[in-house]
């Protein structure tokens, strides 16, 4: 069954009343959005997810449709205390309620706090994967152990400045240590 569907075009009210389950690996170069700008030398790794359709009863008896929704990749960023690049691993793990029409989505999103979407019968669900895992991305990378000693990073300014400080008497030093 899971052969049979397209996670680019995914007719969601079956895939729910079915409870129907989803999962693949992708290739990182498949979601253009999460490439790092400028291209790094290595991209973005490869994307895991895996998706649950269920059809659920709501307070007043209803049925309603929801998707689990979960995925992870790793990330080449540039970490912020000492500016060298750091892979971050990122997840997310959602359940989106989906609801007929645009107008009712609208309306529902405002008065739950659920996130509802638009149902389709070609929805692109690695779209949805690539939303929450820009979402997902911390808003300041750091390696948990820098390569390199932070001191250096973080004084970086005032070293550069103390150095041409210092470097007339060197010259000076240097002019006046006879040759031999
Ligand atoms: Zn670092």
């Amino acid at each position: 069954m899971t052969a049979e569907l397209n996670p680019r075009r995914l007719a969601i009210v079956p895939f729910a009343q079915t409870g129907a389950r989803l999962s693949g690996v992708r290739n990182g170069s498949e979601f253009g959005r999460l490439l790092p700008e400028p291209a790094g030398s290595h991209g973005v790794g490869q994307v895991f997810f895996e998706a649950f359709g269920e059809l659920r009863r709501n307070a007043q008896g209803a049925m309603s449709t929801w998707i689990g929704l979960a995925a992870r990749t790793t990330m080449p960023m540039v970490c912020q205390r000492c500016l060298e690049p750091v892979d971050v691993d990122i997840d997310f793990s959602r359940e989106f309620r989906f609801v007929a029409t645009e107008a009712q989505a609208e309306l529902e999103d405002d008065q739950s706090e659920e996130d509802v979407l638009v149902s389709a019968p070609d929805f692109d669900l690695l779209a949805l994967v690539e939303d929450e895992l820009l979402m997902a991305l911390p808003p300041s990378p750091k390696h948990q152990r820098c390569p390199r000693p932070v001191k250096l990073a973080v004084a970086d300014k005032d070293f550069v400045v103390a150095e041409e400080v210092v470097s007339p008497f060197a010259v000076l030093g240097q002019l006046k240590t006879p040759k031999v």
